[in-house]
């Protein structure tokens, strides 16, 4: 290749990925390395992250074309005729989709996809108005009506605007392109004209354009947006500049003020993730405060063995502390995204293990319960027990949850490590490889493990040249502490003398004693191709709940490594509610690959209460991963077994 042609390609690879290198916000003790430099090549996400690109974005992409979603914005544009068609706040689900390409097109070479992006762009483009408004069903039907009555909890026009935002940060942030971002900051620029101080002091209804401004101006270092954004944070709960929603929305007190969660889960899980993001780029104290205190009410005592949050279905909304009911558990799927990204914000900006535990929970139970393995059925509620009559869905006629998976699977690689000066940290455990630039070297990392259904992890450490700084390992919760934090969930140990995480490096045994705030620290002078080789026993635990959950009163849950099981009918005759699991049931782990898409099932003896029969029958017991149910046939399912 010519000196100058290569210099070319080289410009174009810089542009390409230009907007994955952003100024990152100074409150935050921790940065991710772009997506792009993290390869996940495991055997658990790495298929799911290609079934999300090869089949669920297509599906959702077509099923937005099917149900008008994207056809609605042809006719915002002028560029076909028709009535808007479907629910109002439709227009999300097709931001919410490209914010998804938007990931898999910063990491992957994907030629088709973009196409297709850059053609519903230029529809979404051509149907906003020239003074920046965009929102298609006033537009198209009622443009007399645009942001007059912002509280109507069905419209969703401000929340609509903000996944239009988010997702043009995005796609800049992860393609280097403006098509979008260009319609997103002409958009911001519009609703900051009409919303902010000496203008109207309304927020959204429903949480995201705060987050969404946010990320805007990280991406574009326009300050008008922080502030847009700081403006809609402070205004929630302030009753001197605006009607108040209520606690539905989070609106119920000042923001700074709240220490319970309550209201709508999918609100107060984004609510809690600008306030994050807020104190991320300003330092501002009290948020800080108020987002410790809302994480401890949210995972402390609302929070199911899962991850799921938002117990009830009345209102989407969270219930009372250890209010968790199994059979009627709402945990919508969006909520826990939305506290994935909460959890994932807090671990940035404070490095406390406790969050990244939460955050691994919710990602290999409650969130992934919510797409099936095909990637085209979905969960909106993920219950923790069925009488069978509850089942994935090909699509919802409010589809935030579909379209909310793709924005998470396509990102897997941003939550695994993080750095702060001469430091990395390992947050999660996949195969693949990393590249982390710390000042002064570049260090290449690889994890070969076969987590989660096996605890050993090999990471070579290689830097460019021989170099100081810090790994820093976590620990994971379930194999550093008998209990959760605040106590929600206790694990049992499976034998008296249960050994500890065990570590060598270059072969030679480290003693661990100490992993403070759940990380090991391993500070050396690290030479090109270092192994740490780093073991987390994985026993079956048993699981209870704290006393104050009624519903799991008597019963236990299973939970190996990260996983939490469930049983289901197809294994066991039809029936798993009358099973019992009794204490001293002897349990195996068993790996069957032919099994789910390939999962460590745990087997043993339950036995069978029948009613009016004294003796109790022998049951073979199978329990699967609990994000796998629902994959075969219908029926029963049960997290927590009675153990009499
Ligand atoms: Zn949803």
């Amino acid at each position: 290749m010519n000196r100058k042609l290569a210099v070319i390609l080289i410009g174009m690879v810089t542009a390409y990925f230009a907007g994955q290198t952003r100024a990152e916000p100074p409150h935050q003790q921790l940065h991710p390395p772009p997506l792009a430099d993290v390869r996940i090549a495991d055997e658990f996400w790495a298929p799911r992250m290609e079934t999300c690109r090869k089949v669920t974005l297509p599906y959702c992409f077509d099923t937005c074309e099917k149900t008008a979603r994207i056809s609605n914005f042809a006719k915002a544009a002028g560029r076909i005729d028709g009535k808007f068609e479907g629910i109002w706040f439709n227009d999300s689900d097709v931001y919410k989709v490209l914010e998804g390409a938007a990931y898999v097109l910063g990491t992957c070479r994907d030629p088709e996809l973009e196409e297709l992006t850059d053609g519903v762009i230029d529809t979404i483009a051509a149907a906003q108005q020239p003074d920046g408004y965009l929102y298609c069903f006033f537009t198209i039907d009622h443009p007399e009506q645009r942001f007059r009555n912002i509280r109507n909890p069905a419209r969703h026009e401000l929340y609509c605007m903000g996944h239009m935002i988010e997702a043009g940060a995005v796609h800049y942030e992860m393609t280097g392109k403006r098509n979008l971002l260009q319609v997103a900051c002409k958009l911001a620029d519009h609703i900051g004209s009409i919303f902010g101080p000496g203008k109207r002091h309304e927020v959204p209804e429903h949480q995201e354009l705060e987050l969404a401004l946010i990320k805007l101006y990280r991406v574009t270092g326009e300050k008008r947006y922080l502030e847009l954004g700081r403006f809609f944070i402070d205004q929630r709960g302030n009753a001197a500049g605006h009607e108040l929603y209520g606690s539905y929305s989070q609106d119920h007190m000042p923001t700074r003020q709240q220490s319970e969660i309550v209201g709508h889960a999918v609100r107060a899980m984004y609510h809690c993730t600008g306030m994050a993001d807020l104190y991320a780029a300003t330092g501002d104290q009290q948020l800080l405060q108020a987002c410790r205190r809302l994480w401890k009410s949210t995972t402390h005592r609302k929070m199911y063995v899962t991850g799921g949050v938002g117990a009830t279905g009345r209102g989407e909304a969270f219930g009372a502390d250890y209010q968790l009911p199994n059979e009627t558990a709402y945990a919508e799927t969006c909520a826990a995204i939305g506290l994935i990204f909460f959890a994932h914000r807090m671990l940035l900006i404070e490095p406390e293990a406790e969050y990244a535990d939460v955050l691994e929970r919710v990602l290999y139970n409650g969130f992934l319960s919510g797409v099936a393995l095909s990637g085209e059925e979905f969960f909106y509620q993920n219950r923790l027990a069925s009488k069978g009559d509850y089942r994935r869905q090909p699509w919802y006629g409010c589809a935030c949850c579909p379209s909310n998976v793709v924005r998470v699977l396509p990102k897997i690689g941003r939550y695994v490590y993080a750095q702060r000066d001469q430091s990395i940290y390992v947050n999660l455990y996949a195969a693949g490889t990393a590249k982390v630039n710390l000042e002064g070297t570049s260090v290449t990392l690889r994890q070969e493990t076969r987590y989660p259904w096996e605890g050993r992890v090999k990471l070579t450490v290689d830097p460019d040249r021989e170099h100081p700084f810090d790994m820093y390992l976590r620990i994971p919760g379930w194999c550093r502490d008998r209990e959760t934090p605040g106590g929600l969930y206790r694990m049992a140990a499976s034998a008296a003398d249960e050994p500890g995480p065990g570590l060598k490096i270059n072969g030679r045994e480290i003693d661990i004693e100490k992993y403070g705030g759940g990380y090991l620290r391993l500070g050396r002078r690290w030479k090109p191709g270092d192994v740490v080789e780093l073991h987390l026993p994985m026993p079956i635990r048993r699981v209870r709940a704290h006393p104050s959950v009624a519903a799991d009163a008597g019963r236990v849950a299973l939970q190996r490594g990260p996983i939490v099981y469930c049983v289901e009918a197809v294994d066991h005759g039809g029936r798993v509610q009358h099973l019992v699991l009794p204490p001293d049931a002897q349990l195996r782990a068993e790996h069957r690959p032919e099994m789910l898409g390939g999962v460590t099932v745990i087997t043993g003896k339950a036995t069978a209460r029948e009613a009016g029969s004294k003796t109790l029958p022998s049951v073979d017991l199978l329990a699967i991963p609990y994000y796998a149910w629902d994959n075969r046939a219908g029926g029963e399912m049960a997290v927590w077994l009675p153990e009499e």
